[in-house]
Order: C-alpha cells, then sequence, then structure tokens
C-alpha cells in the first residue's frame, strides 16, 4: 500500500509515524523545512484541557486578549467564521467527550511511550502553572477546572503578586525542536520529499511542479491551507523564542491573561505568544508579543526565534476523517502538539481501513473536495 502525507508539521510526522509501523510505504511531502511550521510551539501537553471556542467565555477571552494587545484582527476564512457563529454555544453531539478522552489518553501515551525508550527530547511531567492578572478571569477558571465535567487535577495556589493561579501537577513539556529530530530519526523507511504539492484529488491523485502521482490514500496535514478543500479553518497565529535568562522557572507557566507561556529547559527557556487572526505571513505583531515577555521575564539573550499558525475549527476541536483516499488530520488549534500523536495514529488507521469514520471527529468531512492545497 502506498500512502502521501502531505505537510510535515507535528500532525504530518505522527502520520507517517504510524503508517511507517504499520508498514505502509510511505512518501511525506513537506515544502519546506520538516517541523519547521510547528516547533515554535511552547511544546505543552495538556490534551486534556482542551476548550470549545464555539462558547461566549472564548469570546470573552479573545477580547481580553484584544484589549491587552495580544490579540489582532487581520483575516479569518469566511466559512470558518460563518459556522463559528451558527455553532455558538451549540453543545457538541453525543459521543464527542468519549472521542477526546480517547485522542488525550492516545496522545499522552504517544509521547510518554518515545520518552521510554530514549528521552532525547526534554520531556517531563512535573506540571502547568497558570497565573492570572485579574480575579474575574481567575475565578471563572477555576469554577471550569474545579467543575465535576473536568477529569484533569488541579490545586488552587494563591501568590503574591498575582490574582491567582492554578497548578496542574500532571501536565508535561517536551523540547519542540529535539522532538522533530527524534521524529526524523524514527523515519527511517519514510520517503521524505521536499516539495510543494497543487493539488490533490478524492481519487487519491496529487499534481505537484507539473506532474501528477497517484495514491492508494492521501493525509492532508497541512494546517491552515486544508481550507482550500472545503474546511472551516482559520488560523491564529503566534511566536515562540527560545531565550536566556536569569530568573529561575520552576515549570511550565502560562501568563493567562497576557497569552504567554514560559516552558524551562536545562540551558534555556521557550516563551511563546501571540493570538494573530491573520491568514497572511506577516510578523509585524512579534516585537510587541516579545516586549509583553519582558514584562513577565528578564531576557538577557535570544537564541532562535520561530513562527507558526494554530490551526482552528469552528469548535476549535481537532479533525480527523475519511472521505474517498483523501484522510484529513487537523484542527489542533492552541493544543495541536497534545493531539498530534493521536491525530497522526487515527489517520493512519483511517488510511489502512482500520477504523470506521468517527462521527464527532470526522464532523466537516463530509464538504471535503479536490482542490488545492
Ligand atoms: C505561539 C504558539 C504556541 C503553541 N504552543 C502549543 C503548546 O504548548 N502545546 C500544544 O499542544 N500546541 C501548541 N501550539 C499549537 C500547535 O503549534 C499547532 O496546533 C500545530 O503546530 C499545528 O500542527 P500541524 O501539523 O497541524 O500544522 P502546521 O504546523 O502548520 O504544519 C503544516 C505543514 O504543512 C506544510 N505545508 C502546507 N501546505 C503544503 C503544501 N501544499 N505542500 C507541502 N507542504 C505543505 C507546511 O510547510 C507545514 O510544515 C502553539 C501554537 C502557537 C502559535
Amino acid at each position: 500500500m502506498k500512502v502521501a502525507v502531505i505537510g510535515g508539521g507535528i500532525v504530518g510526522l505522527f502520520a507517517a509515524f504510524h503508517l511507517e509501523r504499520a508498514g505502509v510505504e510511505v512518501t511525506l511531502y513537506e515544502e519546506g523545512k520538516p517541523g519547521a511550521r510547528s516547533d515554535h510551539a511552547a511544546g505543552i501537553i495538556e490534551p486534556a484541557n482542551a476548550y470549545r471556542t464555539n462558547t461566549l467565555a472564548f469570546l470573552r477571552r479573545v477580547w481580553r486578549f484584544w484589549w491587552g494587545g495580544t490579540c489582532t484582527f487581520r483575516s479569518v476564512d469566511g466559512r470558518w467564521l460563518t459556522e463559528s457563529l451558527r455553532a455558538l454555544e451549540r453543545d457538541l453531539i453525543p459521543g464527542a467527550d468519549g472521542a477526546l478522552r480517547e485522542m488525550a489518553r492516545t496522545s499522552v501515551a504517544g509521547y510518554e511511550e518515545l520518552a521510554a525508550q530514549k528521552n532525547d527530547f526534554a520531556y517531563t511531567r512535573k506540571g502547568l502553572l497558570e497565573r492570572y492578572d485579574h480575579r474575574g478571569h481567575f475565578l471563572e477558571d477555576r469554577a471550569i477546572a474545579m467543575s465535576k465535567d473536568s477529569t484533569v487535577p488541579v490545586e488552587v495556589r494563591e501568590e503574591e503578586g498575582w490574582a491567582g493561579s492554578l497548578f496542574y501537577p500532571s501536565v508535561g513539556w517536551l523540547h519542540t525542536e529535539q522532538f522533530v529530530q527524534r521524529m526524523l530519526r524514527e523515519l527511517t523507511r519514510t520517503d521524505i520529499v521536499r516539495q510543494r504539492v497543487d493539488h490533490v484529488g478524492l481519487d487519491g491523485t496529487l499534481r505537484m511542479g507539473g506532474t501528477r502521482a497517484n495514491f492508494d490514500a492521501i493525509v492532508v496535514s497541512t494546517g491552515v491551507t486544508s481550507r482550500k478543500l472545503g474546511l472551516p479553518l482559520t488560523g491564529v497565529k503566534g511566536y515562540g523564542w527560545h531565550v536566556r535568562s536569569r530568573a529561575k522557572v520552576e515549570v511550565a507557566t502560562i501568563f493567562v491573561d497576557r497569552g504567554i507561556a514560559v516552558v524551562p529547559f536545562e540551558n534555556d527557556l521557550k516563551v511563546t505568544g501571540g493570538w494573530d487572526f491573520d491568514l497572511s505571513a506577516r510578523l509585524s505583531h512579534a516585537p510587541k508579543i516579545l516586549a509583553a515577555v519582558k514584562e513577565v521575564l528578564p531576557v538577557d539573550r535570544i537564541d532562535r526565534f520561530g513562527d507558526g499558525s494554530r490551526p482552528c475549527t469552528p469548535d476549535g476541536l481537532p479533525i480527523v476523517g475519511r472521505k474517498g483516499r483523501l484522510i484529513i488530520a487537523n484542527g489542533g488549534f492552541r493544543l495541536g502538539w497534545s493531539f498530534a500523536p493521536a491525530l497522526g495514529k487515527h489517520a493512519a488507521l483511517l488510511c489502512t481501513n482500520r477504523t470506521p469514520n468517527d462521527p464527532f471527529l470526522s464532523r466537516y468531512c463530509g464538504s471535503l473536495h479536490a482542490g488545492p492545497v
């Protein structure tokens, strides 16, 4: 069996990994450097903390980010906007929570298995601290975190200088750049082709640079560009830096009201931020985000910068499903790394016909059509 994976972001890398494990002949097409559009992320692995975006609470959060300068609005996908408004405050279909819980379990187990073989990507589960500037926001999130629907252990902390803090002891993090290198070492039999794919068909054909190729199945994991195939997706851009700082940071920390994450490693810190609803390649907001980082942390030196986009569905939750010979694995939004192992695994199972479409995870896949990516 021959399968093409288009897009070598974190989701595409996991799809290729699981297909290779299943004995499939895999060609991975990536227009740039594999992982380079994903590795700006903080690398916090918290799939059980997924929240819906089609809620008034989320709109309030975005408004607060905009008010505080974290968020900008420049362009969104029109279909995503229409579907988001239509889905506002609408409950997920029955079975959705179970499917998401299973995805969360599979993803954490996926990282733990790789770390148990060799932890060459700084994976650790020392917990996540969330700090709030505003008491009202803290109380709102505390109520959600401690509600009977939440399965994630949480402790409430009072820290001087903050309106409140929540600590999630079971959350982990990893070094994204090192993890991409690990995946590339794992993919020993995958043919990695540095090439932009122009067009895909439901019949398993793809076109690129004037040539055509046929596959038994095609996994499309191109992030935000998959919207051109009929998916309601938009991109929420953000930025990541590896920095040196004299500050002592013990655990991954999110400054919730500022949309900034700080993750500690042996020699440096990863800092991320920015919520730009923007489908362009513009980076003009990044310096302002770095200035906001410096308000919570002294930055002595910047070693590396990266940017990327959170692919967001109308409800902010992942999609993985099949139509014809096309399989979509997408929509990780703010938790693309957290869900990537499960998205890649499910995509591989769909390719090899070892599982049917899940009614929730494959929502929106009915509207898939042939098109550019
Ligand atoms: C600031 C920030 C911090 C984040 N922190 C976290 C975090 O801590 N934890 C977490 O779980 N998630 C985090 N995320 C979210 C996560 O980074 C994304 O959800 C994830 O990168 C999406 O991965 P992807 O593989 O779906 O898409 P992408 O990363 O966008 O990868 C798509 C790939 O497809 C390639 N491609 C596109 N079109 C074509 C084509 N036509 N032909 C060939 N190749 C193509 C692109 O070059 C790219 O490499 C963060 C996001 C941001 C912005």
